[in-house]
């Protein structure tokens, strides 16, 4: 593709973009397809010859459209949003241009000097712990998921426990993890990843409000360490993916120090929410974690992939991951002046994303972000207050963030019924989750271009649909 054409076909694909948020209400926002639907409309075979861009793009409105749920549009509020924004796009659509490599500094100065400044900024527009800043002793990481920066962390603790002994030897038997009930699934990945062993992740009971309850995370610890166990690692969790719950960071974060275990702190959607003062006191205790996650790739207009990962110690994670092969060794490196992000995560390679949230918070400006993040948790309170005044729902409890937890006053498959006729309707779309052996529906909302009147029409569809069923 020459300059030329890719000039030409750029600017229509812009134009298809723009066209596609201008209509994206009109589509129904859970996929109809059924299993196959897609596969079976294309070839068999690769093409042996090229194609036309136009004839792709006609493709993809017959053939690939039917086949997409519509995260982007406002009527979605299911699992957590994973939302994004005009200027998110175009950062990424550079990045994609520049097709630039940031695995050492050298690689691309500006690739890994950004990234620092933004996730240093970050630190200061969230009120997160000083140390977590490049400039001090710790600092952050752009990487791709909530889930593999928790299983960095969880290499980091390992080797912490161990003297970086595992990394030598291999094996790191008798090492302990603690999580809740509520914890996010990506702990068990990680624990078989990182060679720990299911059977070494202890499940610590959580209240009422389904947060971790730090006594008996201690008892747990004492009952390990008396038969012979070495506690390494807790996870605490800021807005769990289930109910968004809250963990008592400060109070698990002081037992973590007592026993000298590391504490991760997974705040993957609500993390977003320090970006307002007055919601800060759900992340108190944060110094006392050795890492720290949160995705702006959920709530923070940038699309995925974007999970911003900071450690209070950089050098205990560039040591247990760093590699110095001959191909990779270079000036900068060897006088330390820089920092190589290939020593910051799993993989070698990476991509230019700190360029995406750049645009993203430049565009917005610290207050934007808040005045919509604010917003999310106002309609988030008012859609509760709808289900409070209601005889027919019930609330779980007062949302402390945008999530709310919500049921008809019936069994559980009237409740299922009732979100599964919504879904396949289009209108709206949403999931549920399990709590006190009951059937939950969950209402996330963080969709960027989500108004007062889609919540407005999401709450009187769902009455509406209720009413109907109950016939
Ligand atoms: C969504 C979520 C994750 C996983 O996020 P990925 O970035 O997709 O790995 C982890 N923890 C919590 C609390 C989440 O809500």
């Amino acid at each position: 593709m020459s300059p030329e054409q890719f000039r030409e076909q750029g600017k229509k694909l812009i134009d298809w973009i723009a066209d596609y948020y201008e209509q994206v209400e009109s589509y129904p926002v859970l996929s109809q397809a059924k299993p196959g639907d897609v596969r079976k409309h294309l070839p068999e075979q690769a093409p042996e010859q090229g194609e036309s861009f136009d004839h792709m793009m006609k493709d993809v409105e017959q053939f690939i459209m039917p086949g997409i749920t519509h995260w982007q549009s406002p009527n979605f509020f299911a699992y957590f949003q994973s939302n994004t924004s005009g200027p998110s796009i175009l950062g990424e659509l550079l990045s994609a241009g520049l097709g630039v490599q940031g695995m050492l500094w050298a690689t691309s100065p500006a690739c890994t000097e950004l990234e620092s400044h933004v996730l240093d900024w970050l630190v200061d527009m969230m009120g997160l712990p000083q140390q977590f800043k490049t400039t001090e002793k710790g600092g952050g990481v752009i990487q791709d998921t909530a889930s593999n920066a928790l299983l960095t962390a969880l290499l980091c603790a390992r080797e912490m426990k161990t003297n970086f002994g595992t990394n030598q030897l291999g094996g790191c038997p008798k090492t302990v993890a603690y999580i809740s009930s509520h914890t996010h699934s990506s702990v068990e990945k990680g624990i078989k990843i990182a060679g720990i062993g299911i059977n070494n992740l202890r499940i610590i009971a959580a209240d009422e409000n389904q947060a971790m309850i730090p006594e008996k995370l201690e008892e747990q610890i004492q009952k390990d360490i008396e038969e012979g166990f070495i506690p390494f690692f807790t996870c605490a969790t800021i807005g769990t993916t289930s109910s968004n719950a809250v963990d008592p960071v400060r109070a698990i974060g002081e037992v973590c120090r007592k026993y000298d275990i590391w504490l991760h702190v997974d705040a993957a959607m609500s993390g977003t929410a320090a970006i307002c003062p007055e919601k800060r006191s759900h992340f108190d205790g944060l110094e006392l974690a050795k890492s720290y996650a949160f995705n702006p790739h959920k709530w923070m207009f940038t699309n995925f992939d974007c999970d911003c990962f900071y450690v209070s110690d950089k050098s205990v994670l560039i040591k247990t991951l760093s590699i110095l092969p001959e191909y990779l060794k270079n000036e900068a490196t060897e006088q330390g002046a820089v920092i190589d992000y290939r020593d910051w995560h799993i993989q070698l390679g990476r991509r230019f994303r700190a360029l995406k949230l750049w645009f993203v918070i430049r565009h917005y400006g610290v207050e934007g972000l808040r005045h919509h993040i604010r917003e999310h948790i106002q309609l988030a309170q008012g859609f509760s207050q709808w289900v409070n005044q209601s005889s027919d729902f019930e609330l779980l409890n007062e949302p402390p963030f945008n999530l709310v937890c919500f049921r008809y006053k019936a069994d559980d498959a009237f409740n299922k019924q009732l979100m599964d006729t919504l879904n396949k309707g289009g209108k709206i779309y949403l999931t549920h989750t399990v709590l006190n052996e009951q059937f939950w529906l969950r209402m996330s909302i963080g969709q960027t271009s989500t108004e007062r009147r889609h919540v407005e029409n999401a709450w009187n569809l769902i009455q509406e649909t209720a009413q109907q069923l109950k016939k």
